[in-house]
């Protein structure tokens, strides 16, 4: 006798190429699928106003993908999927299998839950196009530097995205504080409107980004060009899987589709590197620098919050970010750098900084990212990588445009004089902050402390 199958649906909020549902389709037959989403109150609070609108979009968007049958619970998984199987007679709970240290754990412990009720708990897939833990080096071990990583994962072979079944769908049901807590959430508002949420606004926006790819290895760094993919928000979530994005570069030739596909491998790596060691969410993944002297963060830091550090491209990232929840790349870079480098504070205080504000904060890009930067993480010797802001900003955004778009009070500056105010005599005339540090002075400090923990024993 068929029984219904649960889909429990987290980073996976798409309906093609989705492996789990796949399974989940096969396993119920006639009895259906019910889609299911859980607001787990504790990951809910802790996201931040900007991704939990993001979510509660891409919900509605995945409902109607579902035919308006995704039920959404509210509660701690552990207890919500154990009663919805019972109340609902379900046989199977199918899962995209989750990698990141607190959902492993908790699938861990809903999946013994599950099967002590009799209740069959199957993952299928992950949310990378490679599963972390898979690609490892000749010799067993995981990789621990990115540029052999991405040669053995392309040689893995890019995996043929999922066929697109054809399930029976029933509605579970939906808890009724589920509305509340997601119309409360579209509430928020930013300075730019959100990009268009779910699996269809992330197949538009690949599709119109196909048409630029060829540029992509020269405009990928300017943050004052629309020169990347935007896609991280849509990845974050599932709305796009990487192995549709691989499977659509196939066959495309030339220094854009190869510098693509080179960045997806970056974030198929952090996922490797966060699987492996589950510890470097939060601290050094390198134990050499443990030594090293950091500052505790004091008003500077709030003005690097805040985007009024005086340095023009440090400020205008700082500002897009907390007005629109979204940074250019190579900005991120600039001004984490300013954050470790400039100011002497340790990693975690910049990358909590964003993934309360960035839309696509995700824990093992991020994290990496700020230890890549910070040069505590997988790179080989970056301490004496220091990015100065001025030059780099002048470099990146070579007519200012960037800078006098976010701060406003050098707009009045053409060219790249809006990235050296100082220069120039109107240049603090709209009540723009000097230097909050010397960076030549700092960049010396920084290199200090570092040569300084190298050489401790
Ligand atoms: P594109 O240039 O179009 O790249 C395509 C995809 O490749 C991205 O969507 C992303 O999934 C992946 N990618 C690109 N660069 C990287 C990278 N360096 N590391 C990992 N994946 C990459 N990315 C996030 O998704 N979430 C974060 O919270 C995040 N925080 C970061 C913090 C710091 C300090 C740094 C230096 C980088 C961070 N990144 C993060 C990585 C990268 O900056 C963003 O993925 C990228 O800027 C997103 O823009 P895009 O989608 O237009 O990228």
């Amino acid at each position: 006798m068929p029984t219904p199958a649960i889909l429990w649906l987290r980073r996976d909020l798409r309906r093609h190429d989705h492996p789990a549902l796949g399974a989940a389709t096969a396993a119920a037959g006639r009895a259906g699928v019910l889609p299911v989403f859980v607001i787990d109150p504790t990951l809910w609070e802790g996201c931040g106003p900007v991704r939990r609108r993001w979510l509660a979009d891409t919900l509605r968007v995945t409902s109607a993908l579902y035919d308006d049958k995704l039920a959404i619970r509210v509660g701690d998984p552990r207890d919500v999927l154990p009663a919805l199987a019972a109340e609902t007679g379900a046989g199977s709970v199918h899962v995209t299998r989750e990698t990141t240290p607190f959902g492993a754990r908790r699938d861990a412990e809903v999946a013994e839950r599950l099967r002590s009720a009799g209740v069959d708990f199957t993952a299928t897939g992950t949310p990378y196009a490679i599963g972390p833990g898979i690609v490892r080096t000749q010799g067993g071990t995981p990789f621990q530097v990115f540029t052999p990583f991405s040669r053995a994962w392309r040689d893995h072979g890019r995996p043929a995205p999922a066929q697109d079944p054809k399930p029976t769908l029933h509605d579970a049901g939906s808890h009724p504080h589920a509305d509340e807590l997601l119309s409360a959430a579209t509430e928020f508002e930013l300075a730019e409107p959100l990009p268009d949420a779910g699996e269809p606004g992330a197949l538009a926006r690949w599709s119109d980004f196909l048409e630029r790819l060829d540029d992509y290895d020269t405009d990928r760094d300017r943050p004052d060009l629309d020169g990347t993919s935007r896609l991280s928000p849509y990845l974050k979530l599932g709305a796009i899987h990487p192995r549709t994005l691989l499977a659509d570069l196939a066959g495309r030739q030339g220094p854009g589709a190869e510098k693509f596909e080179t960045e997806l491998a970056w974030r198929e790596f952090y996922a490797d590197v966060l699987h492996h060691h589950p510890r470097s969410a939060w601290h050094d993944l390198r134990d050499g620098l443990a030594v090293l002297a950091y500052d505790d963060p004091g008003e500077q830091v709030d003005a690097w919050r805040a985007g009024r550090t005086g340095f023009p491209i440090v400020d205008a990232g700082m500002r897009q970010l907390a007005r629109t929840g979204w940074m250019a790349g190579r900005v991120r870079m600039i001004t984490a750098s300013f954050l470790t480098k400039d100011l002497h504070v340790w990693w975690p205080v910049g990358a909590r900084h964003f993934l309360d504000h960035l839309i696509d904060g995700d824990l093992a890009s991020n994290n990496h990212g700020w230890q890549w930067v910070a040069g505590t993480g997988t790179d080989a010797a970056p301490y004496f990588r220091v990015f100065n802001p001025i030059t780099q900003g002048i470099r990146f955004d070579p007519d200012g445009a960037y800078v006098r778009r976010w701060v406003p009070e050098l707009a009045h500056l053409p060219g790249r004089a809006a990235h050296e105010p100082w220069k120039h005599d109107d240049g603090y005339d709209h009540g723009y902050p000097e230097p909050i540090v010397d960076h030549a002075a700092e960049r010396r400090e920084a290199l200090a402390r570092y040569d300084a923990a190298k050489r401790s024993p």
